[in-house]
């Protein structure tokens, strides 16, 4: 399966500012190309610039949020053909900022995951446990609650038009990364649970890793069982640094 390395850029960057880094990730990439799938999460307003900068280039462009509703009386939101619009084939769903922060619940982040992938657009579910979760022994459960309420079902095959980012909500921006063992052992669950799920095809469903993710340790990160990519915060914002994970 072709590893994703895919970039959020959260609440960052003027238009001016993620042309630029957008137009230096495709530079890089037209000198030597990346074996993986490209991926950049783009603030809302930077989704048409980041598209264009990539046009020709192997990158692809990405929303962090979407509604699910084709359109309506939902101030402040925005459609799936609205991203399609501007530009961005893939779309995250239930991002931890989006759930702790923004209080998203699972049921929401299940609807806007099986409506985004309806309306054509790939969809990239975040699930990950607090540390208060993991330490009462709850991980798997929880891992489990947001799969089963996040995973469209019945809507045709998702192979090549779903990826899930394994992200624990205490390694996300924090500099604490997960261990090796701590990966590993969330990435097996994941994958057991999409294969009940699933079946066969649940071992064709990329799994990321996110969390704190930088140069120094993308390397060790992407070489274990069952990663089949990363989602980068803060180590992406620089275009340097994420090339260098890139070629990690
Ligand atoms: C993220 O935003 O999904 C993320 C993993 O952030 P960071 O790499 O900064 O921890």
């Amino acid at each position: 399966m072709q590893k994703i390395i895919a970039a959020n850029w959260k609440m960052y960057k003027t238009r001016q500012e993620a042309r630029e880094t957008a137009a230096a990730v495709a530079a890089a990439l037209s000198g030597q190309p990346s074996p993986h799938e490209v991926i950049v999460f783009a603030p809302f307003t930077a989704i048409a610039d980041v598209a264009a900068a990539f046009a020709g280039s192997q990158a692809l462009t990405g929303a962090q949020d979407v509604w699910p509703a084709v359109e309506g009386a939902f101030t402040g939101e925005i459609s799936p053909r609205m991203l399609q619009d501007a530009g961005a084939a893939w779309v995250l769903t239930g991002h931890s900022e989006r759930r702790h922060v923004l209080d998203e619940s699972d049921e929401l982040v299940g609807r806007k995951t099986a409506f985004a992938l309806e309306q054509g657009l790939k969809a990239m579910l975040c699930i990950g446990e607090t540390l208060e979760e993991r330490e009462a022994g709850r991980l798997e459960a929880v891992l489990q609650r947001q799969l089963e309420t996040g995973l469209p079902v019945g809507d045709g095959p998702l192979e090549g038009r779903f990826a899930v980012a394994y992200e624990p909500v205490w390694a996300i921006g924090t500099g604490k990364v997960a261990g090796p063992g701590e990966v590993l052992e969330a990435h097996a669950a994941v994958r057991r649970l999409l294969c009940g799920r699933l079946g066969d095809s649940g071992h064709r469903i990329p799994i990321l890793y996110g969390g704190s993710v930088k140069p120094a340790n993308a390397g060790t990160l992407i070489g274990l069982d069952n990663v089949d990519g990363l989602l980068i915060g803060g180590a992406s914002l620089d275009a340097q640094s994420f090339v260098q994970i890139i070629r990690a």
